[in-house]
């Protein structure tokens, strides 16, 4: 028996890095998944992957209220209800706040902090009409702490921990649960470029600032998957407006 049988989640920027990991270890739980996102043909390879019967892509820009009303709509079409989403979309510019412009600031925000709202907004009713449902905001250790060039990426994910707090309020009454979760460093498309330093050893900053790491390494998507299945399942059904770190410690303290 799979801990999500019987469920059907949506799943955004679900085409690559955890997202791809998540739909993955959704169906391997027993759930049926829609995965959206922007980039068609990945979406689609991983939806074959993952057979017909089990997963679904759509085409799906967060930042589109008409996206969202076909996605979900695309999730009853294809498998009859929703009971679960994962609100994983996300973009990182690093840029420090001199360098930034407005509208780069506002993409960022746009993407990750309204395109998570308007995906709690969207999912209201069907969850309501399934008798409940589960929604996982995924948020980073930078909702808890700012970084030099983050100000953008860091301002969206704090917000999503006041979104997820305040729809946990509104929604619990429903049978719906929020919750965020908080990776760490994970190894994906979106953090190459920024780990290359840290992978080289030659670079000091670096190798210090790993070596400085309770768990000393970055981390695989897979690492973080099983946390999303578990705020998904039953297993948590006491759990709601709370926040979920996954970070080898990072937060921890400043490792001296
Ligand atoms: P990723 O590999 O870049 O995957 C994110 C996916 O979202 C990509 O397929 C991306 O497509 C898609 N996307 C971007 N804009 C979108 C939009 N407007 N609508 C729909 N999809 C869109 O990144 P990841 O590392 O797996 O990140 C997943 C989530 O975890 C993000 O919210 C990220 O902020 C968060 N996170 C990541 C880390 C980390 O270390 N990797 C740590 C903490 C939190 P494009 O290629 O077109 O951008």
């Amino acid at each position: 028996m799979g801990r999500l049988d019987g469920k059907v989640a949506l799943i955004t920027g679900g085409a690559r890095g955890m997202g791809k990991s998540h739909a993955r270890h959704f169906v391997a739980e027993g759930a049926r998944v829609v995965i959206g996102d922007i980039l068609d043909d990945k979406g689609k390879e991983l939806a074959a992957e993952l057979g017909e019967e089990n997963c679904r892509y759509v085409y799906h820009d967060v930042t589109s209220e008409s996206d969202w009303a076909a996605a979900t709509a695309a999730a009853a079409d294809a498998f009859g209800t929703l009971n679960v989403l994962v609100n994983n979309a996300g973009i990182l510019r690093n840029k420090k706040i001199a360098d930034m412009t407005l509208a780069e600031f506002r993409e960022v925000v746009d993407v990750n902090l309204v395109g998570e709202w308007l995906g709690v907004k969207s999912v209201i009713e069907p969850m309501r009409r399934a008798g409940g449902g589960s929604i996982i905001n995924i948020s980073s250790v930078e909702g808890f702490a700012g970084a030099a060039g983050l100000s953008a990426y860091s301002a969206s994910k704090f917000g999503v921990r006041g979104i997820t707090r305040s729809a946990a309020q509104e929604l619990g009454k429903l049978g719906i649960r929020v919750n965020s979760v908080h990776p760490g460093g994970i190894m994906t498309t979106m953090t190459a470029t920024a780990f290359e330093a840290f992978a080289d050893l030659a670079d000091e900053a670096g190798a210090r600032f790993l070596r400085s790491l309770p768990i000393p390494r970055f981390a695989k998507s897979a690492e973080v998957s099983p946390l999303v299945v578990y705020l998904a399942s039953d297993e948590s059904s006491y759990c709601t407006g709370s926040e979920f770190v996954v970070d080898g410690g990072m937060l921890s303290g400043p490792g001296y």
